[in-house]
């Protein structure tokens, strides 16, 4: 079956399926559709998003679904919200010429009370989150008596997010006689005990093998100290310009740490993450979408339910435990045809794992150094010419040459160099005097950074915190200077008493971060600052006057390690 025509689907969907511009089936599709058609056996599919496995599962449902019936016959099964809107969303497309057809998705952090309602419309296909299947059956809202079709779509982050048990629930209270088809990016203990003890003699697919999927994605990976992670990331994401990415991190609170590093140092990047409530997600799932932010800082589970296919770079702030979950990760880019980039930063004992995820999915992860500030300028410069002349700004608004002055006393280079030296100038005064970073190693005992390695690394560690210290708090000097004369006031910066100190573990950076936060606004300026200095019990910190207002107003309703935090005007 290389077109649909040549299948063996009903004319209904087949038009449906061609306005919305799919002629060849995609690899999975290929496999289940004639399976689906005339198999009775229950299905394991291993494929990821972004597969067309939506397609794949319910073109064949819908093609062998009584429509006469109102009985709920298809049920389909996802871990999150916006998978499950996704899903109906496909499957009201794929059903859009069979009028009798109706679809319902219910799930979690929405009125249960409005979805009672719409099932009440008799439809034949749910698509629901599990805790929210069980809430319905609970309630004797949903008839599960007629099912022929069960999908267990993402089936292993379903179980990772702990639906285990309601899986098992919906699994028993379906019918024996139904046809299961359990759907998996990747394939564990615990999706194969699922599928051991519910489904029989299961048929087995596989699409987008691990060896395939990577063919148009490059695999770098950077050795990091930890205390460097942040500095190399910044690097590394200024070397990649005009990207649009996801950023993996372990934990809620890593995703949001980061997150807020970026943010502050002026990237459009936001946080996704299990902390945030439903509407912040999907207020950053819709800024994502619309590229009003271009970095997404998220942690494994809360992209899942994003399809976004124009990634140019997966950046692995933090390794997966799980080589498969790299695979899927890194997979999000490299889509339609385009080619793509992941990044991986490896803290210099993470060695055994790095090793680990080669060797298990077979794919050639190339070591890099962090760039240099020549580097980045470099690419930065070529990232101009790149936007240039792919996006068509000259659409965007009409340009009357009137307004252009004579610029006859300037060669054509002189000009680029300007309008060049103009827009990256920020980026260049940024790295001017910057030491590059020391480029780690992995430590020679696998998994252990070997006490040489260490205290060299502290070392190191130390004298970038002193490098740090004096590029990051720009102008800053000791309160007297070599010649021990009292340092001259600069007009421009209001010296700051703030009532915490190195008894509260308060360190130069971590005064950075707060006054960044403190006087981040809309516009993208950021606030000059000038001395920090931390003493036992309270430390002082000056800072640009426009920006004195943000400090006062805005750090008393910040806390610091659970502490309240008062700034003043020093006297
Ligand atoms: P999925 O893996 O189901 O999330 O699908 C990924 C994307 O591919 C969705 O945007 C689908 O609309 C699209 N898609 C699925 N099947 C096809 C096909 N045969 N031809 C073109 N696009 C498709």
């Amino acid at each position: 079956m290389n077109l649909f025509t040549e299948s063996n689907l009903s004319p209904d969907i087949l038009k449906a399926i061609g306005e919305l511009g799919y002629e060849s089936p995609t690899e999975i599709q290929k496999q289940t559709i004639p399976f689906i058609l005339s198999d009775i056996r229950d299905l394991i599919a291993l494929a990821q998003t972004g597969t067309g496995k939506t397609a794949a599962f319910s073109l064949p449902i819908l093609d062998m679904i009584d429509e006469t019936s109102r009985k709920i016959q298809f049920l389909v099964l996802c871990p999150t919200r916006e998978l499950c809107l996704q899903i109906s969303k496909d499957i009201k497309n794929y059903s859009k010429y069979m009028k009798d057809i109706k679809t319902t998705a219910v799930y979690g952090g929405s009125s249960i009370m409005d979805q009672i309602r719409s099932l009440k419309d008799k439809p034949q296909i749910i698509v629901g989150t599990p805790g929210r299947v069980i809430d319905l059956i609970n309630r004797k809202a949903l008839d599960f008596s007629a099912i022929h079709w069960l999908v267990l779509d993402e089936a292993d982050e379903m179980l990772s997010m702990g639906f285990k048990d309601e899986l098992e629930t919906i699994l028993r209270e379906t019918p024996d006689t139904k046809q299961t088809f359990l759907f998996s990016a990747t394939m564990n203990k615990e999706v194969e005990r699922i599928s051991k003890n519910y489904l029989t003699t299961p048929h087995r697919i596989s699409v987008g093998s691990i060896n395939e999927v990577k063919k148009n994605i490059k695999h770098e990976y950077y050795v990091v100290g930890y205390r460097q992670k942040k500095e190399a990331l910044k690097r590394l994401i200024d070397a990649n310009p005009n990207q649009y990415s996801i950023l993996f991190c372990r934990t809620r609170m890593e995703t949001q740490e980061v997150a807020d590093f970026l943010m502050q140092n002026g990237y459009a990047a936001d946080a996704l993450h299990g902390d945030l409530s439903q509407a912040q997600r999907d207020t950053v799932m819709k800024k994502f979408r619309l590229k009003n932010i271009d970095i997404l800082v998220a942690t494994d589970v809360a992209a899942r339910g994003l399809d976004v296919n124009s990634l140019t770079h997966v950046i692995h702030y933090s390794l997966p435990d799980d080589p498969e979950v790299f695979v899927h990760r890194s997979g999000r880019t490299g889509r339609a045809g385009k080619d793509g980039i992941s990044i991986s930063l490896i803290k210099p004992e993470e060695s055994r794992k790095l090793k680990q995820i080669k060797s298990t999915t077979k794919i050639d992860i190339v070591e890099k150094f962090i760039p240099t500030g020549e580097d980045i300028i470099k690419a930065q410069v070529e990232g101009v010419f790149e936007k240039l002349f792919t996006e068509h700004e000259e659409d965007i608004f009409e340009f009357n040459d009137s307004l252009i002055p004579d610029l006859s006393a300037f060669t054509k280079e002189e000009l680029v160099h300007k309008l060049l030296q103009f827009q990256l100038k920020d980026l260049a005064l940024y790295y001017k005097d910057k030491h590059d970073l020391v480029d780690q190693k992995f430590s020679s005992r696998d998994d252990d950074y070997s006490r040489r390695d260490r205290d060299r690394g502290r070392d190191r560690d130390r004298g970038r915190d002193r490098d740090r210290g004096d590029r990051d708090v720009r102008g800053s000097r000791d309160s007297r200077d070599r010649g021990g004369k009292p340092r001259r006031k600069d007009e421009n910066m209001v010296r700051f008493f703030f009532n915490l100190g190195k008894k509260d573990q308060l360190k130069k950076l971590d005064v950075l971060e707060i006054i960044n936060k403190a006087t981040a606004g809309k516009s993208k300026k950021r606030a000059e600052i000038g001395d920090i200095e931390i003493l036992e019990k309270f430390s002082f910190f000056e800072v640009e006057k426009s920006f004195s207002e943000n400090v006062m107003s805005n750090i008393p309703s910040m806390k610091f390690k659970g502490k309240e935090m008062r700034a003043e005007v020093a006297n």
